[in-house]
């Protein structure tokens, strides 16, 4: 069992929960963060940290998000592509995840400043198609 990142944060980017997890197992992309499902201890100290209600465990995971549990493992790098269930992805998050110049994102260990605009996006609901699957900028 592990914690998820779900919708809430794309495109926020607190990372106020990278700040209190012990094992460093948050993954940064572009405009979200994922959790590494086999490094996660299910500690759960991030989960009240997140401003937007991002974490959940695994089984409280809301119905409506569970596509965030593969998506959560393959960009984290835990699970290859081929191997989760890509129902309910969006055709983008499919292409970058199954071409040849795919990568996982890399950890993320300190907190840094929100994305701009994110206590407006933090409103926003059913953000699943502005998840980038790209890595952040240098
Ligand atoms: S604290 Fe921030 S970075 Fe972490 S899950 Fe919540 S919104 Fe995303
Ligand atoms: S539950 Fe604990 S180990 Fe897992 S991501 Fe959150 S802080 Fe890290």
């Amino acid at each position: 069992m592990a914690y998820i990142v779900a919708d809430p944060c794309v495109k926020c980017k607190y990372t106020d929960c990278v700040d209190v997890c012990p094992v460093t197992c948050f993954y940064e992309g572009l405009n979200t963060l994922v959790i590494h499902p086999d490094e996660c201890i299910d500690c759960g100290a991030c989960e009240p940290e997140c401003p937007t209600t991002a974490i959940f465990e695994e089984d409280d995971l809301p119905e409506k998000w569970t596509v965030y549990t593969p998506l959560n493992a393959v960009f984290s790098g835990a699970e290859e592509p081929e191997d989760v269930d890509m129902d309910g992805w969006p055709q983008h998050l499919i292409d970058a995840a199954t071409s040849d110049s795919f990568e996982p994102w890399p950890c993320i260990d300190e907190k840094m400043e929100a994305m701009e605009g994110a206590d407006d996006c933090a409103e926003e609901e059913n953000k699943l198609s502005a998840f980038s699957p790209d890595p952040p900028e240098e």
